[in-house]
């Protein structure tokens, strides 16, 4: 199990880590801060030991240094009928004191615990006339020479400080000097925030305390025998004194402890204090101190806050260096798996580009070899065609000694009756006759060359040919023809055109056509021959056609029009070569020649020549 990448046991470790190192990080700051709390607490009470210290030592020796005074001495000697007057000087020195030492009261007590005078004298709370023998100051003084008391004014009702010392005359006590002092200032100067401090009796009562409350209550439980002294002396004024709800908790080395107090900012309630006394300077006596321990409460939650604070950064930064190693990971996994497509797809293009390296080169192979097939059926054909035209000449040599054989018995025939008219002195018919054999001669050249062509291999040279000039040449062959038979000739060639072929064979072409159309119209009354020839098509093809007004070609001969031997002449007319020989060249040019009989009447025959440039171009 898996939690963001992290297992669950290290989820677990790291939760043990935290709570282990706060624990520690709490306590830490717990015992610091509490041990900078008891030092603080020491200082205190070595602070207070001295400033009650010095206010003591301020007034002790007060009630003695009255206790010297003549006029004091000489107002208790003569108790109780002092002469006039003493009685107002000494309640006067006594006022005077009091007002010089800042102190609460001064009297003079005599031997019966009376006071007989003060430095109150003229006030409503004035003690002339008080019974003070039961106060312990007083009882010490007498027994002791001094004594020393904290209580609550009878008359007054303030709590104070008592210092009393015994008048002496000849070494017999004969009364008490006591001066009564006011701890408020020592209260309100040890008053601090979140503090307590508090001077505790030999009795166990508080009193001095910064928590007005407490004061004279007990810190401890006071034994009967105890209480009833405390009521004979009424050293608190008769009050009953009551002991200060507290629990001691447990200790913080050897001079703190801790306690449960009530809380005095929020009466009612409880709050845990540090508390460290010591003892007073006054035997019996001890100072005591209580410290809030909120502070040290407030330093744990911030080492608390601290660790959370430590431990959640790191934790997030884990978290983060977790994810980018992961992260880190998938792309190097990404990388790797990218780099080994690119293989995989390097040794396929490879394989590939072997494979049509491979077909590459069969099929050149098959190219060439194919080229050289070509070439041995090209070849093979024209041997062929050669060897067929030759074994056709073979068949024809019978039908060609025919041919031949009439015009040589006719020119026999036209010789010997030529000698007879020359022998006979009639040159006229003589000469006629010699025209004949002439015609006749001309004719067999005719066959003759004719052969000769179709015999010969086909010639492959092609060059730019001016159609026009090749159509006009071949008019002027036909020209007397065309003008004896009053064939109308419509030649209707673009100006400039030129297609590609072999200038005399296309000539040859062309005569044959023209020959043909004429002997088709020789016979019709209408007489019309068109040759015309359209401009390039997009293809660059010319198409070239000879129309004639003639019967049109035989149906029987149409499929075979151009094989050779194929004639509906009447024999001496036609061999049957002449379109064949034409559709061979045509072929050689890399044109087409077609017939067809259109609607309109008569043949039609058309070439479609591959054009060349127009003549001009081509020379240039
Ligand atoms: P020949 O002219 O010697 O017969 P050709 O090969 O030139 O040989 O013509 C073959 C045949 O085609 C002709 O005999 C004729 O029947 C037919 N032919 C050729 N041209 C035309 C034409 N313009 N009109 C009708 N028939 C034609």
């Amino acid at each position: 199990m898996r939690f963001r990448g992290i297992p669950l046991w290290g989820w677990a470790a790291a939760a043990a880590l935290y709570f282990g190192v706060a624990a520690a990080a709490v306590e830490l700051a717990w015992d610091r801060s509490i041990d900078a709390l008891a030092e603080l607490g020491s200082h205190r009470l070595d602070l207070y030991a001295a400033s009650l210290r010095s206010e003591l030592g301020r007034y002790e020796t007060m009630p003695l240094i009255v206790a010297r005074q003549e006029s004091v001495r000489a107002l208790l000697s003569d108790v109780p009928d002092p002469p006039p007057g003493l009685l107002q000087t000494v309640n006067d020195y006594l006022d005077a004191v009091n007002r010089e030492a800042a102190s609460v009261a001064v009297d003079v007590i005599d031997l019966h615990g009376s006071v007989i005078a003060a430095s109150n004298w003229n006030r409503p709370d004035s003690f002339v006339g008080t019974n003070v023998s039961y106060r312990p100051y007083f009882q010490d003084a007498l027994s002791h020479g001094s004594g020393r008391f904290f209580g609550i004014g009878t008359n007054t009702g303030m709590p104070g400080l008592y210092f009393a010392s015994a008048v002496r005359e000849g070494g017999v006590a004969i009364g008490a000097t006591a001066v009564k002092v006011s701890v408020d200032a020592l209260e309100s100067a040890w008053r601090t925030p979140g503090e307590a401090a508090m001077v505790i009796d030999g009795n166990g009562v508080i009193v001095i305390s910064t928590v007005p409350a407490w004061k004279f209550m007990a810190v401890r439980p006071i034994a009967p025998e105890q209480q009833s002294q405390i009521q004979a002396s009424r050293q608190y004024a008769g009050r009953s004194v009551e002991l200060l709800p507290y629990r001691r908790l447990s200790d913080w080395g050897t001079s703190a402890w801790f306690a449960r107090f009530p809380d005095w900012v929020h009466p009612g309630r409880e709050r845990r204090y540090l508390a460290m006394s010591r003892a007073a300077p006054q035997a019996g006596d001890s100072i005591m101190v209580l410290l809030d321990v909120a502070g040290a409460r407030h330093q744990q939650q911030i080492a608390l806050a601290f660790v959370t604070g430590a431990f959640l950064i790191a934790g997030l930064y884990g978290l983060y260096a977790i994810q980018r190693r992961r992260a880190i990971a998938e792309k190097l996994k990404g990388q790797d798996a990218l780099r080994s497509a690119n293989e995989r797809l390097e040794v396929t293009v490879a394989r590939r580009t072997a494979a049509l390296r491979e077909a590459n080169e069969r099929m050149q192979q098959e190219i060439v070899e194919r080229t050289r097939a070509e070439q041995l059926l090209r070849d093979s054909q024209q041997e062929v065609v050669h060897a067929g035209k030759l074994a056709v000449l073979g068949q024809m040599a019978a039908g060609l000694t025919h041919e031949l054989n009439q015009p040589l018995v006719a020119i026999k025939t036209l010789c010997d009756n030529a000698r007879t008219f020359f022998e006979r002195n009639q040159p006229a018919p003589a000469i006629g006759n010699l025209e004949r054999i002439s015609r006749l001669v001309d004719s067999m050249a005719v066959l003759t060359a004719e052969l000769k062509t179709f015999a010969r291999k086909p010639d492959f040279e092609r060059v730019a040919v001016s159609l026009g000039e090749a159509v006009t040449h071949a008019v002027l062959i036909y020209e007397a023809r065309i003008r004896d038979e009053h064939v109308q000739l419509d030649v209707r060639i673009p100006a400039g055109t030129t297609i590609c072929a072999e200038p005399s064979q296309l000539q040859q072409v062309i005569v044959n056509l023209l020959g043909n159309a004429l002997d088709a119209v020789a016979e019709q009354e209408k007489r019309i021959i068109a040759i015309e020839a359209r401009a390039p098509d997009p293809h660059g093809r010319v198409l070239f056609t000879v129309a004639d007004s003639g019967a049109g070609i035989a149906p029987e001969v149409l499929a075979h029009l151009f094989e050779p031997f194929v004639t509906t002449k009447p024999r001496g007319h036609g061999l049957g070569l002449g379109l064949a020989i034409s559709s061979r060249l045509v072929n050689g040019f890399g044109a087409r020649i077609s017939a067809v009989n259109p609607p309109e009447g008569g043949a039609q025959f058309s070439i479609e020549f591959a054009a060349a440039a127009p003549q001009g171009e081509a020379n240039e």
